[in-house]
């Protein structure tokens, strides 16, 4: 069960002082949830659950990292335009300054009630990722959100692998659970036809990149899917390694530099582009002479800059 009164996070709470508790308060207009919605953040922490005990048996963590109902802020879509997220039809994201999940009630509802469970799951996996509520003995936020790292003036590193892994992850958590969704919710075909993936490019990048790996590593892809989805929550990184080995040295830098567009911002971004040709291109000779021509297109933008 989800209970807004009791917060998961209490106890890493207690340490913290008054000033970055009142962080936690939610925003001005934000509105009352409705029933449905309530049902669709409980069946989000249920299918988070499952998947946290599956891949992390024996440990805490599926208790630890439970949803929450105060995890969520639902806002108008104009208010979230007001928090400056105008560049494409945002249906959710995360707060870094409140840390919870904002879901776009306006774009949410009118894709459906099943896009509403999609979204706020998708929301709730990057909340409850490693890096969120994490502080060195500095008392500073972690720089990590999943495997997205924040490099301050540097930008960010790996956002585009981090998004694939929300997304791929939410979708195979979903349809998993097809059946029991359909007799709880009461889901529809028409509610399943409208389901749409996001990031599509990126999440060819990781299915090649688990393809090639678990060759590699002489082991089923979805061990080698279930390593990178460990590495989501736990933090680990080193068994990105493995994508050099895979793909060939400088892979690793491409990666890190994949971005997260979507939609015509994807189909415009020649660096995505690159990036995605190089990863889902069969031999090695093709890879290394994509990986010249993004260094090269690198070199001239810093020269340019
Ligand atoms: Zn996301």
């Amino acid at each position: 069960m989800i209970n807004s009164e009791s917060n998961p996070f209490n106890e890493a709470l207690q340490g913290f002082k008054p000033s970055r508790q009142s962080r936690f308060e939610g925003h001005p207009n934000e509105l009352e949830k409705t029933p449905e919605e309530l049902q669709i953040i409980e069946q989000a922490s249920q299918l988070l659950e499952q998947e946290l005990r599956e891949l992390f048996p024996d440990t805490p963590m599926a208790s630890e990292r439970q949803l929450r109902v105060s995890d969520f802020i639902f806002l108008a879509d104009s208010d979230i335009k007001a928090m400056g997220r105008n560049r494409r039809e945002v249906l959710g994201f995360i707060d870094d300054k409140s840390k919870k999940a904002i879901i776009n009630r306006t774009n949410s509802s009118r894709s459906g009630r099943l896009m509403s469970l999609f979204v706020t799951l998708h929301e709730g996996i990057h909340l409850k990722s490693s890096g969120f509520f994490e502080h060195n003995p500095q008392g500073q936020q972690s720089n990590r959100a999943g495997y997205q790292i924040n490099n301050g003036e540097a930008g960010y590193k790996l956002s585009g692998f981090n998004e694939a892994v929300v997304e791929w992850m939410t979708y195979d958590l979903i349809f998993k659970n097809k059946d029991r969704l359909n007799q709880e919710l009461a889901f529809t075909n028409e509610d399943w036809g409208n389901l749409a993936q996001s990031y599509k490019d990126q999440i060819a990048v990781i299915s090649s990149i688990v393809t090639k790996v678990s060759e590699i590593d002489g082991r089923p892809p979805v061990e080698s899917w279930k390593e990178i989805k460990k590495g989501q929550f736990g933090g680990q990184l080193m068994h990105l390694r493995k994508i050099e080995r895979a793909f060939g040295k400088n892979s690793l830098k491409l990666l890190s530099a994949m971005g997260d567009e979507v939609g015509s911002e994807a189909a415009r971004s020649r660096r995505l582009t690159l990036i995605k040709e190089y990863f889902c291109s069969a031999d090695q000779r093709k890879r290394d002479e994509i990986g010249r021509q993004f260094f090269s297109d690198d070199a001239n933008q810093l020269r340019a800059a």
